[in-house]
């Protein structure tokens, strides 16, 4: 079975690149062949309800945009873009809801080998359902997937029997967790266990408006992940509670941000700022950040980079082309 070169190095190489940005760019440059960077939400449905979800639990996206496209239409729009990075995300997209016209396994029957698509799952599905179809698209397609372990809603040992399963028939993946205060007294056992079984295991900050961590906290953190909001981190205003540094960045331009009705956005925070009530404090209008519609003939990326863009960066923000206005104008 073809192996591709995310396997290996994916969340290693993304996480210490971080430090550099020329690092990151001529790393970008040279995996994924300098594509265009997407992240899409097919759909906003999810089986879970973790307390921290700013998609289901907090931001109510799913009765906020209900209408959604198949797998086919997703991947026949991907298909006429230019060959990009695909990060793909929820909602739970392995979700069969009746009535739902999203289907993951339609979409990458059709997504063209040109892009890489990185999948996130939390992985409650039965494995023995989706391993036929999946082992194929795998081994046909180029995937990477990362499943969230959300100590909430799963334990971790029938999750991480899933992963043994899956590696079994070649579906290497990361494990990922989101790193809120509750999982704390648990997180060097987590890591245990999933180091005993060879995966790999990321630890993901919590951003979120209305949370900031301790020192003791972030001291404690960073033994499990090395960009745990460090310097350079808290000169791009991802510490909410500081007023955001002015930046200058390519969202909209080399990269966007597409949810379930299709429509584009700059980027992550700027699709929250307008739509989620935990971004109140930074209420953006739509017309700041929107980009069209992918599937009304509408979606036009940006042909300008961003100036003084005053609002807080989220995590699917590509923190390496946003930068402090202050630093751009040094250089
Ligand atoms: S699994 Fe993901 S999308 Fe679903 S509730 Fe949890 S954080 Fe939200
Ligand atoms: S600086 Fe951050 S919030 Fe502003 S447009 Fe860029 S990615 Fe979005």
């Amino acid at each position: 079975m073809e192996r591709h070169i995310l396997d290996a190095n994916y969340v290693d190489i993304k996480s210490s690149i971080y430090k550099n940005r020329i690092v990151k760019k001529v790393y970008d440059w040279v995996v994924y062949g300098n594509k265009h960077k997407i992240v899409c939400y097919p759909t906003f449905k999810c089986n879970y309800d973790c307390p921290y979800c700013n998609v289901r639990t907090r931001g109510k996206m799913p009765e906020k945009f209900p209408e959604e496209h198949s797998g086919k239409e997703w991947a026949d729009m991907f298909n006429r873009l230019e060959p990009s990075l695909i990060g793909l995300s929820g909602g739970e997209l392995f979700l069969e809801v009746p009535g739902s016209t999203w289907s993951i396994r339609e979409f990458l029957e059709n997504i063209d080998r040109k892009h890489i698509v990185a999948i996130t799952s939390n992985l409650s599905w039965d494995t023995d359902k989706v391993l036929p179809w999946l082992t194929k698209a795998r081994s046909e397609k180029r995937i990477h997937i990362t499943f969230s372990f959300h100590p909430s809603m799963t334990n971790i040992e029938p999750f991480l029997e899933k992963m043994k399963i899956l590696r079994k028939n070649g579906i290497v993946s990361t494990a990922s967790i989101v790193a809120v205060p509750a999982v704390f007294s648990q997180l060097e056992s987590f890591k245990q266990k999933f180091d005993a079984a060879g995966i790999r295991f990321a630890v993901h900050t919590f951003l979120d408006p209305a949370f900031k961590y301790t020192q003791e906290q972030k001291d404690f953190l960073i033994k499990f992940n090395g960009t745990i909001r460090d310097k350079e981190d808290d000169e791009l205003s991802f510490d909410f509670d500081n007023e955001p540094v002015p930046k200058n960045c390519v969202a909209g331009k080399d990269y966007y941000l597409f949810v379930p009705n299709g429509d584009a956005y700059a980027c992550q925070s700027g699709f929250f700022c307008v739509n989620s009530p935990v971004h109140e404090k930074w209420r953006a209008n739509k017309s700041e950040f929107h980009l069209g519609n992918v599937f009304d003939n509408t979606f036009k990326p940006r042909n300008f980079t961003t100036t003084n863009c005053k609002y807080p960066c989220s995590e699917y923000c590509d923190r390496a082309y946003a930068k402090p206005v202050a630093v751009s104008e040094k250089k």
